[in-house]
């Protein structure tokens, strides 16, 4: 039995108040027991962070640079044992883990290590003056993280900050502790000096009491729509900066004339990977009238193949979702589109796979017959169901597909270059892909509109969030 503690100040800390009970989703079984940080190791963590952060900050940016790129060397040699924690932690199967969940941390820690070393403000002039600018750090930023891609959350948001100049505190989600902690210890080793990234164990107390801190200067959460609204309330006093990387409900837009091939595994792949807990997943898939009984037929004989298992084995596609209780969200959301109308294609109900029988796993699951109006429709299931929405015209599938107080993914498919611009145009969404999907690489910026949240994370624009500018001018005559 694991005993899961803080780290912070460069060393795990006793002193955790209550536990919190770390299960393998893929077994039900108890792993391991968190102890959750108090309010006092918070204080102590974040006064540790202010004294490392000083020094950091004057550090230039070639060396704060290099070290994080050598931290993306090392946490890439460790790609193996992180996607085995990563499995732990999630249930998801290896395969997804090691070949893009896990590696897609490091990638944006060496592009936030080189990108530091060419960012640069402006330069202005006038008569008898001259002005620049210039980003400076916050100080200690804090990220409190979702449980569907660890790593991924833990590297999103400490790299550009720690880029930047900051310390960073992170709070894992409660559900999956595991996978930070080796982080921090992969990057000490590799020269990143102690005391700047941090990571604290805790639940939705720990989070808020994050947000009431006084000595932290900014919060970006992943989560869900009605956590960020709380970490805004709740940042209010401190006048905290917030980022929200939150749910979404996204669009996937087959016009007749795409390939159909494609779009089909794509539109699986999209409502299917990580048992569809991915917060862009596209799990409204609108299909123009004509192609929609002959996509349909293929999706339905890719899901009806896929193997649902121990995440482990090579021959097994989907693996466990990460609770009892999450599963039991899920099914009932099954349950309630057929009730609402929709048809059951495939799927909608749990599997014990032999061996794993205490796990938490269904089969992949379409629904068809859907309408706009439905729950499935309409909120985020976070699982591994897919909806599928039948359009007669271009104008009618955009206004469908921007009905949702989601925006966080769009996509769409067709062989039509001008209808791919005009359609891409016009969704509202953060991240729009035209013939492909969840695309995600590091030099592009990944976040939402509405009210899945704001703020962007990866490529250069993640700097903007950790860090303010200054206008500093020079008077060069009297
Ligand atoms: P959640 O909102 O329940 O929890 C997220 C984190 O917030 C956890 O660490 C939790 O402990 C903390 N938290 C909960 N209440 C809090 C409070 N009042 N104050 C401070 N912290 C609090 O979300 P989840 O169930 O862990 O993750 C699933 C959600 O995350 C989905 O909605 C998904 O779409 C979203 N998500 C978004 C992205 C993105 O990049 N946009 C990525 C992954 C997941």
């Amino acid at each position: 039995m694991m005993e899961i503690k803080s780290y912070y100040g460069g060393q795990y800390r006793d002193g955790g108040a209550s536990s919190f009970e770390k299960r393998y989703p893929a077994t039900g079984e108890v792993i391991g027991q968190v102890e959750l940080a108090t309010s006092a190791m918070l204080d102590e963590a974040v006064a540790m962070a202010q004294e490392a952060q000083k020094p950091w900050a004057k550090r230039s940016v070639q060396d704060r640079g290099q070290i994080l790129i050598k931290c993306a060397h090392a946490l890439r040699e460790a790609n193996e044992d992180l996607s085995r924690l990563e499995v732990q932690d999630v249930g998801k199967v290896y395969a997804e883990a090691v070949s893009a969940d896990v590696p897609s941390g490091p990638d944006v820690l060496e592009y936030m290590g080189a990108a530091i070393m060419t960012y640069h403000g402006t330069q202005h002039e006038w008569p008898g003056a001259i002005g620049f600018t210039r980003r400076i750090p916050l100080g200690v930023c804090a990220g409190i993280g979702a449980w569907n891609y660890p790593v991924q959350i833990a590297l999103w948001k400490s790299s550009p900050a720690l880029a930047m100049g900051n310390a960073f505190i992170l709070k894992p989600s409660e559900m999956t502790p595991l996978s930070a902690l080796k982080i921090v210890e992969i990057m000490e080793d590799a020269g990143l000096p102690k005391g700047l990234l941090n990571v604290l164990q805790g639940d939705s107390h720990l989070g808020s009491a994050i947000c009431n801190h006084p000595g932290i200067a900014k919060v970006s959460l992943t989560g869900g729509v009605e956590t960020g609204k709380k970490i805004i309330a709740q940042s209010a006093e401190s006048l905290k900066r917030v980022t929200l990387e939150l749910g979404g409900k996204a669009p996937l837009i087959l016009f007749d004339d795409c390939d159909l091939d494609k779009a089909a595994a794509t539109a699986m792949d999209a409502n299917f990977y990580t048992a569809g807990e991915v917060c862009s997943n596209a799990t409204r898939v609108f299909i123009h009238r004509p192609i929609a009984e002959e996509i349909l037929s293929r999706m339905k004989t890719m899901t009806e193949a896929m193997t649902v298992g121990d995440p482990m084995a090579d021959d097994v596609q989907m693996g466990a979702l990460i609770s009892e209780t999450h599963l039991e969200k899920v099914l009932s959301y099954v349950g309630q589109g057929v009730a609402e109308g929709a048809t059951l294609v495939t799927g909608g109900d749990r599997v014990h796979p032999q061996g794993f029988e205490q796990g938490y796993y269904m089969r992949p699951t379409i629904l068809s017959d859907c309408t706009d109006e439905m729950a499935v429709v309409r909120e985020e299931i976070f699982g591994p169901v897919m909806s599928v929405l039948i359009f007669d015209d271009e104008e009618e599938a955009v206004a469908r597909a921007n009905a949702t107080h989601f925006g966080l993914g769009a996509g769409l498919f067709t062989r039509d270059l001008a209808r791919a611009h005009r359609v891409a145009d016009q969704l509202e969404a953060g991240n729009v892909w035209i013939n492909t999907y969840n695309l995600i690489p590091p030099d592009m910026p990944f976040g939402g509109v509405k009210q899945s949240g704001f703020g962007r994370e990866s490529s250069h624009y993640a700097f903007e969030a950790y860090s303010d500018v200054r206008a500093t001018y020079i008077a060069l005559d009297d």
